[in-house]
């Protein structure tokens, strides 16, 4: 890593304090510290990494949590870069032209498809549409209920009517509004930022495509963390308390951070400039904050609904499995549900990272729950087997017990980015505003995407320390 720098030798560095240690709370403190900043991360789990999972085990790897991401922001290619992480990626081949000579597309929905930029004649003013309402407006119903319905179920665990368009995909809530076609947008702002942008000297140019790392995705959390000595990362330190006290213009020294007590750990704290929180929000809700010794009560915060999903691994011998599909797996449409299969979809992990099992069986990872089956992503490891061995079976010919079964539960995998998205937004706003030095980062701003929350977290890091810098001026010119 880049040794600290600080502009101003003069001005002892400044403390950060970290709320969790996700990828948006590593990337943030990573940020900092590489700025010169001292951080301290403060995690309630035994782990880092968040919803960033590997597990390696018995000759397998597998992820539990995200498995893949892409390279869209420019903050994830500069994370990349100085992590050193370029020989760890593994990419998935991608075609998007493969989706127009598939099957599984009517005649007429193709045709709408590549007519789009020549049909689409206006614009809704609706701000609260809902996702499948805008697709359904530029590509027809079957698309959204074979190709939109099963991408968002297996990417947020939502389904189309639920989700904003304007908060779950803003790029393209915003290309209609430029360009009117999705399509013809797409390709032209695609052509101006090739136009317009060259890469800084040294930089590699940014692959498109999906992709995850030797080991899993966790292999970059991992690299995060070895970033930060022992007392910087904090593991087994749920921040329960936070205090904010001053009286002046100061900003030094003004954050408190009380963690609850865990045993044989003593956390020697000083106090911090300023707070980078990632906890989802429905964490934040329950903290207890005060300003300036009174209460600042969080009960503008509204509910955020979550998914619920359970990831289940498996693997099946070659031999057991009679019509292996082509392609890195399959999603299910919900209209499917009415010919009994019940999962959302199942990844094919060995197709995607041969890797990563042996190569006499295939492995599979399988998505259940979100907002199609909420109670059955808390099913027992008995009937999630049922359940995947059964559908596994219907869509594959997968014959038999799996090999291996696994699974994990997340009762919140995923914040839901509903029509009134507003209101969290508008409480983030509200606390950042009201708080000084405090910031907000995570899925719950700006997307839900691994490659988003890297974002989200370095934004935060950023806005810290121009946060900080200017109060520096101040004090330095105040004397
Ligand atoms: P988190 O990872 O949730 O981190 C927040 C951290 O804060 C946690 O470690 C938590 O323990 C900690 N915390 C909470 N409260 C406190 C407290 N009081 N004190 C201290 N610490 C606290 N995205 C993709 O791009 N591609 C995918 O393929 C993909 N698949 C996914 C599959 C699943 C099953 C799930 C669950 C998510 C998936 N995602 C995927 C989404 C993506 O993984 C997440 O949105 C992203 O990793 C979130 O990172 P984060 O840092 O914002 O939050």
């Amino acid at each position: 890593m880049a040794s600290p720098t600080t502009d101003d030798n003069q001005i002892p560095a400044r403390r950060v304090a970290v709320v969790g240690a996700g990828v948006s709370g590593l990337a943030a403190a990573y940020k900092l510290k590489v700025h010169g900043m001292n951080v301290t991360v403060f995690e309630t789990d035994g782990r880092a990494g968040g919803k960033l999972r590997s597990i390696s085990q018995d000759g397998l790897i597998w992820d539990e949590g995200a498995n893949t991401m892409t390279e869209s922001e420019a903050d994830v290619s500069s994370l990349l870069d100085n992590l050193g992480l370029r020989d760890q990626q593994q990419f998935i081949p991608s075609n998007p032209i493969a989706l127009i000579r598939s099957s599984f597309l009517s005649p007429q929905s193709k045709f709408q498809i590549l007519w789009e930029p020549f049909l689409w004649k206006k614009n809704s003013s609706e701000t609260q549409e809902s996702v499948g309402g805008f697709f359904q407006r530029h590509f027809g119903k079957e698309v959204v209920e074979y190709l939109i319905d099963p991408v968002v179920a297996g990417t947020s665990g939502s389904d189309p009517e639920s989700l904003s368009m304007r908060h779950a995909f803003p790029e393209l809530w915003d290309l209609e509004r430029r360009y009117g076609s999705v399509i013809s947008g797409a390709i032209q702002s695609m052509l101006s930022s090739k136009g317009g942008k060259k890469s800084p000297p040294g930089n590699r140019k940014r692959r498109r495509g999906s992709f995850s790392f030797f080991g899993g995705m966790q292999t970059l959390t991992n690299a995060l963390c070895k970033e930060f000595g022992q007392h910087e990362l904090n593991l087994q330190s749920k921040v329960l308390e936070m205090s904010y006290s001053c009286s002046d213009n100061s900003a030094i020294g003004n954050w408190s951070i009380f963690c609850a007590p865990v045993q044989n750990k003593q956390l020697n704290q000083q106090p911090f400039d300023a707070v980078i929180m990632t906890a989802p929000l429905g964490n934040v809700k329950e903290m207890k904050i005060t300003k300036r010794g009174s209460p600042f009560l969080l009960n503008f915060i509204p509910e955020v609904s979550y998914m619920p999903v359970s990831v289940i691994i498996s693997t099946f011998k070659k031999e057991n499995v009679k019509r292996p599909l082509e392609g890195f797996g399959v999603l299910v449409p919900a209209k499917e549900q009415e010919n009994g299969l019940k999962t959302l979809g199942t990844l094919f992990s060995s197709m995607m990272f041969p890797d990563r099992c042996h190569k006499d069986l295939y492995l599979y990872t399988t998505f259940v729950g979100g907002s199609r089956n909420k109670e059955l992503a808390k099913a027992s490891r008995e009937e999630l087997k049922e359940i995947v061995t059964c559908d596994l079976r219907q869509l594959l010919g997968a014959e038999g017990e799996p090999h291996m079964l696994t699974h994990y539960y997340w009762s919140k995998a995923f914040p839901l980015y509903g029509r009134d998205y507003d209101s969290v937004v508008e409480a983030i706003e509200k606390m950042e505003k009201e708080l000084p030095g405090y910031f907000y980062a995570g899925n719950h701003k700006g997307g839900i995407s691994v490659g988003k929350a890297i974002s989200s977290g370095c934004k935060a890091a950023e806005s810290v320390i121009s946060y900080l810098d200017s109060h520096s001026k101040v004090e330095g010119g105040g004397g």
